[in-house]
């Protein structure tokens, strides 16, 4: 057993979970309980206009549903609900403020009339500035160099920071953008192991850049490949049905929509069903395969049969 394995799964309230979001929830889940570890979730709430209530209200119900069981949170009712980064705000600009007293990330002036227009930066705070309303944001300082890490399915990775321009890491309506608010949360929260779609494999770089810039430890980083459609995309709308949602009122069972996703994109794969109890006792995340997989409706339904 690992030490202190702490994971999380941290959606974005913009839509129902789909089942791409399900399946790295469920290794997550899986390598916690294997491993004696923790499972937080973390609500990433932060883009105002397309999270919600109600989807985060969903997003958990289709968790609860499909039994993946979180271990932390602040108190609700006597339970535990989950982090939610709009109840976080405080700790993500006094963070930011420390990366520009150390010169690690300076302020953005904006033009009033139009605020994409970049008027000058520094790394006083422009008071004056923000008083009369124009746009301020907080932007990271990228250094020269590479930036690299080892990911546990790709092996090493290396990306050329000339490449990356330097980039905001708090918005001018007080809020932090992503990379800032993950990195910040994913050290407080002591997450040992970030486990997530390959989708964000372009943002890891700047994450590794904002733990380097505060002196922190940087995670094991794994990048999931996507569940595909038929034609070879990753799944979305345009191939029917893709949440969670959808196959529990279509009658899937969870139990057989959580067999099929653990089976799904193994590199030992076979007819044979594994239930996630037998999954759990040999789980290592390096055995997920490095490729797209292809979600396949019939074999759900034929597993689904089985149970
Ligand atoms: N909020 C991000 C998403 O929903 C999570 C990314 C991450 O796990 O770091 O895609």
């Amino acid at each position: 057993m690992l030490d202190l394995v702490r994971v999380r799964f941290a959606p974005s309230p913009t839509g129902h979970l789909h089942v791409g979001g399900a399946r790295t929830a469920l290794f997550n889940w899986m390598f916690a309980r294997k491993e004696g570890g923790k499972f937080i979730l973390r609500i990433e709430d932060t883009d105002l206009e397309r999270s919600s209530m109600e989807f985060e209200r969903q997003i958990l119900d289709s968790l609860r549903w499909c039994g993946l069981d979180w271990d932390e949170g602040p108190d609700v009712d006597g339970d535990h609900g989950p982090y939610r980064q709009s109840e976080r705000l405080d700790i993500y600009r006094e963070h930011a403020r420390k990366l520009v007293e150390e010169k690690r990330a300076y302020y953005v002036v904006y033009d009033k009339e139009d605020p994409t227009r970049e008027l000058f930066s520094t790394f006083d705070y422009p008071e004056e500035y923000a008083r009369k309303g124009h746009p301020v944001t907080v932007k990271f300082k990228v250094l020269p160099g590479k930036t690299t890490f080892e990911d546990l399915l790709k092996g090493q990775m290396e990306f050329d920071n000339s490449t990356i321009e330097d980039f905001i890491i708090m918005k001018s309506n007080g809020f932090p953008t992503y990379n800032f608010a993950v990195v910040v949360d994913d050290h407080l929260m002591e997450i040992s192991h970030v486990f997530r779609g390959e989708d964000h494999l372009s943002n890891t770089p700047k994450q590794i850049m904002i733990y380097e810039a505060f002196g922190w430890e940087t995670p094991v980083f794994m990048h999931i490949p996507l569940i595909l459609g038929p034609d070879r995309t990753p799944l979305s709308k345009r191939h029917g049905a893709t949440s969670v949602e959808h196959f529990r009122k279509e009658g899937i069972l969870s139990r057989a929509l959580m067999n099929y996703l653990a089976l799904l994109g193994w590199k030992v794969e076979g007819d044979e069903i594994f239930t996630i109890e037998e999954r759990l006792q040999s789980f290592d995340p390096r055995d997920i395969s490095n490729k797209g997989v292809i979600f396949d409706y019939q074999k759900l339904e034929w597993v689904n049969g089985k149970h």
